[in-house]
């Protein structure tokens, strides 16, 4: 028996943090977007006090002081590499793995039966915890959208102890039944809001609605869902990630930056990340953007946005060569006596850096630059991001995201390591 498992974690930036600080643990807790703006990650006893999602941080202090709610900095380091840890705990289980989000993935599973499905299910939950140290929900259905809406019900209700498997016939019903519309995917507020207009109130009421009138009222993605939720499958795994057709790297500065240098320096900070993101999926880019931006809400300030896409000939993935053309179109873009907020860059026109003919020009310099990069990725990785820096830029670092109560990168950098005193 075939079905697929929609395995995702609980709060999961809160439950990255307790992994580490089990402290927080039954503790209202929530974590802060970048510059520590809003809410994006509350733990169950912060969601009972009433802080809603996305909340800016100012509209909820007298909450936070009342029930002494721990505040935390988001960590994204951290979250990153649990979630990857998290990622390869799953493909133990299973060749077809697709990674949804940072913190969701669904699976295919085998087993004989029902009762096979949710014993599956069951020890991917434990053994997520005890590899990772963070808890997950496990939803199991003939399709996607069941997956899902099994999933739905492995959060919210206690007593399935957050694994449930929707295969058997007799379940489905009374769980289609208990699932608003409005939390089946790929249903958004505009389509929920007509549905219930239509009397579908529930999952169970588009599964019962007459294609005839799906297709009338909705689409073929309505149709779909409709099917998937009969037990059809319309939506296959992507376990084979789709390759890229552009790296970002942007950020809003945590004070506003003036200086040229100031700009150089996050620029060419930016240019290192996506860089060292082209080598890992092993791409070469072909052109470059570089933006900067005034903060549009200080209403007083002269309001700019400037752009400039220039060409890298021959395409390359090294990190300098790259550096040198952004920095040529940031001196383009760049206005004197303006106030930036933010900047980033763009790298476009990505194709494979494997099977390609060598190319003429590939002189010797180049293919030490390339050995070089190797090298740097390798120290950086072992030791850290960061650890090497290519290119020097003169700046105070006020451009750094603001992050006052960010906690250490665990698992990412050596001086952070978890201290443990007896
Ligand atoms: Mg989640």
């Amino acid at each position: 028996m075939k079905a697929v498992a929609l395995i995702d974690a609980n709060n999961f930036y809160v439950s990255c943090e307790r992994a580490f600080n089990p402290r927080l643990r039954g503790e209202p807790t929530v974590v802060l977007s970048n510059n520590d703006g809003c809410v994006v990650s509350r733990s169950n006893e912060a969601k009972q006090i009433g802080i809603r999602m996305a909340v800016p941080i100012f509209q909820v202090r007298s909450l936070i002081e009342r029930h002494g709610v721990h505040v935390l900095s988001s960590n994204y380091e951290l979250y990153g590499d649990l979630s990857s840890r998290m990622m390869n705990v799953l493909e133990e289980f299973s060749p077809e793995v697709e990674r949804y989000s940072i913190d969701e993935a669904f699976v295919s599973l085998e087993a004989e039966d029902s009762a096979g499905l949710e014993k599956l299910g069951r020890e991917i939950k434990a053994r997520v915890y005890r590899y990772t140290g963070i808890p997950v929900s496990v939803g199991i259905g003939a399709t996607k959208t069941l997956a899902k809406v099994a999933g739905f019900h492995a959060k919210t209700l206690p007593q399935l102890e957050s694994v449930f498997d929707l295969t058997p016939a007799s379940l489905q019903v009374p769980a289609l039944r208990r699932t608003p519309i409005e939390e089946v995917w790929g249903v958004g507020y505009r389509w929920a809001t007509k549905l219930k207009a239509n009397g579908i109130r529930t999952a169970f009421d588009l599964r019962e609605a007459r294609d005839e009138w799906i297709r009338a009222n909705m689409n073929v993605a309505g149709l779909r869902m409709a099917h998937e939720l009969r037990g059809i499958r319309c939506h296959t795994l992507a376990s084979i990630p789709q390759p890229r057709r552009a790296i970002n790297s942007t950020r809003s500065f945590g004070k506003m930056v003036d200086s040229l240098d100031d700009l150089k320096a996050a620029v060419g900070t930016f240019v290192t990340r996506a860089a060292e993101k082209l080598r890992r999926e092993r791409m070469l880019a072909g052109v470059i953007t570089v933006f900067v931006l005034t903060d549009r809400y200080k209403l007083d300030d002269e309001q700019y946005s400037g752009s400039l896409t220039l060409q890298l000939a021959p395409m390359t993935n090294i990190t300098t060569d790259i550096q040198t053309v952004a920095l040529k179109a940031l001196e383009a873009i760049y206005r004197k006596d303006l106030r930036y907020k933010k900047a980033g860059v763009m790298l476009g026109d990505l194709v494979p850096d494997y099977g390609l003919p060598q190319p003429l020009w590939e002189t010797g310099k180049t293919e030490k630059m390339r050995e070089l990069m190797a090298k740097v990725d390798r120290l950086n990785r072992r030791y850290g991001r960061e650890t090497v820096q290519c290119g020097t830029f003169i700046s105070d670092g006020k451009w750094q995201m603001q992050m006052n109560s960010r906690s250490p990168r665990y698992t990412t950098r050596w001086d952070e390591l978890l201290k443990v005193t007896c």
